[in-house]
């Protein structure tokens, strides 16, 4: 039975065809025609890794800065807020798919559970719009978490935000973590209590791109933010009682100022003391401003051996935190350097160390396997000798026919395959 079908059952005509009856009602009223409209939101292009499994709300459109050299996510896409009315409006859409959704998992029996039977229901059916499917996974991974797109959001109206939020959570009850990404620019405008009152309507967590704590590599990045700044920001949102996670990108000094990328943002970072530290290692598309750079020579990027020593010159130097350090990004190559600072501190030195400590020949095999999405730490090498062996057949077999720049091609071509 398809998710219409089961909404059609004539024994069952639950409380959303009355509350829809109700919904259209003043729809109506209003002038509006609500038929598919509400059955539908709206939602930006990306979300942190780490949210893939939150429900996805737009509050606001694109990116207000819209310069940072490496970032192609928003280039050619004109900034908008949005007004509380339309976010309003999303809100009630996702709630109302939320409840349909429900709904059809007691007409199949499974008493309200969103299981396999319910999902598969809702993506058989193809009548329904993406923001079924997106609520559907939401409440089958049951996160109790949502996050809010896009770029820059505590740009808004601090009275928007805390009635949008108010809503939100009048809406979803049992949301547990509401998330959003700004910009430390942002942030510095708000006074603590604007950012408390944000904190208090149920927002808990925000994620800030550092990227840099250096500040010749932040202008030459345009990142528009200095270190100074990102430091001010931290603390702001940390006072205000915000979870602070701070996204900062290995390899984003080149090779002319790697090393002092790697120490300056370590020493923000001790002055700030997040919650979280994100690795999101440097990829170069074609299709973002600083690929240019790379063509004319101005700027030399980081080989991945180059980027690890870089790494790991950026955990020796972090001191007097108690960070969680989390390295879940497809762009970083070594995804178990994570861990808790200070205690972990060793540990993660230490898994740099087993990479570093391969041969030449193994590092190689690590990379294909890594960018290849077959790997994700150097001891999955040993664990599936099969695997391990027939990479390093196809490594050998490249290096051969096209010598060490064709493997080196080959890797980038794996890597940039997830930008
Ligand atoms: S502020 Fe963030 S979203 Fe905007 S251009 Fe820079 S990296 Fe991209």
């Amino acid at each position: 039975m398809s998710i219409k079908q089961a909404l059609k059952h004539p024994a069952d005509r639950s409380v959303c065809h009355i509350r829809y009856g109700k919904y259209q009602n003043r729809e109506k009223q209003e002038g509006k025609n609500m038929t598919t409209k509400h059955m539908s939101f709206e939602q930006g292009p990306i979300r942190p890794p780490n949210e893939a499994k939150s429900l996805l709300l737009r509050f606001t459109r694109n990116c207000p800065w819209n310069q940072c050299l490496f970032c192609p996510v928003y280039k050619g896409k004109k900034f908008s807020l949005r007004t509380v009315e339309e976010i309003r409006d999303d809100i009630q859409a996702a709630h109302d798919i939320a409840e349909d959704i429900k709904a059809l998992s007691f007409r199949l029996g499974c008493g309200g559970m969103i299981d396999n039977e319910v999902i598969s229901a809702v993506f058989n059916d193809p009548s329904l719009t993406d923001s079924y499917r997106s609520v559907a996974f939401w409440l089958y991974y049951g996160t109790g978490a949502c996050f809010l797109q896009d770029a820059d959001n505590l740009i808004m109206k601090t009275r928007d935000m805390v009635e949008a939020i108010r809503f939100l959570k009048e809406k979803f009850p049992e949301l547990a973590r509401i998330t959003t990404y700004s910009r430390s620019r942002t942030v510095i405008r708000k006074s603590v209590e604007s950012l408390r009152q944000i904190r208090e309507a149920g927002l808990n967590r925000v994620h800030i791109g550092m990227e840099s704590g250096y500040d010749p590599v932040l202008k030459f990045m345009k990142k528009g933010v200095t270190a100074a700044q990102h430091i001010e920001a931290g603390r702001k949102l940390i006072e205000a009682g915000m979870e602070l996670s701070e996204y900062i990108m290995p390899g984003l000094g080149g090779r002319n100022m790697w090393r002092e990328h790697a120490v300056e943002t370590a020493r923000v970072l001790n002055k700030i003391n997040p919650h979280f530290i994100r690795l999101r290692s440097l990829r170069i598309p074609p299709r973002v401003p600083l690929y240019k750079k790379l063509q004319e020579g101005t700027f030399t990027m980081q080989t991945d051996d180059m980027t690890v020593e870089e790494i790991r010159v950026f955990i020796e130097h972090l001191d007097g935190i108690t960070s969680t350090i989390v390295s879940d990004h497809i762009m970083n190559l070594l995804e178990d350097v994570h861990g808790k600072m200070p205690e972990d501190k060793e540990r993660m030195l230490q898994v740099i160390d087993e990479y570093q400590n391969l041969s030449d020949l193994d590092r190689q095999i690590y990379r294909v396997g890594r960018r290849g999405g077959t790997y994700s730490s150097v001891r999955d090498m040993q664990r599936d000798p099969v695997t391990y062996q027939k990479i390093r057949h196809l490594v050998e077999k490249i290096k051969k026919e096209e010598g060490p720049d064709g493997l080196e091609a080959f890797i980038k071509e794996l890597a940039d395959k997830y930008v």
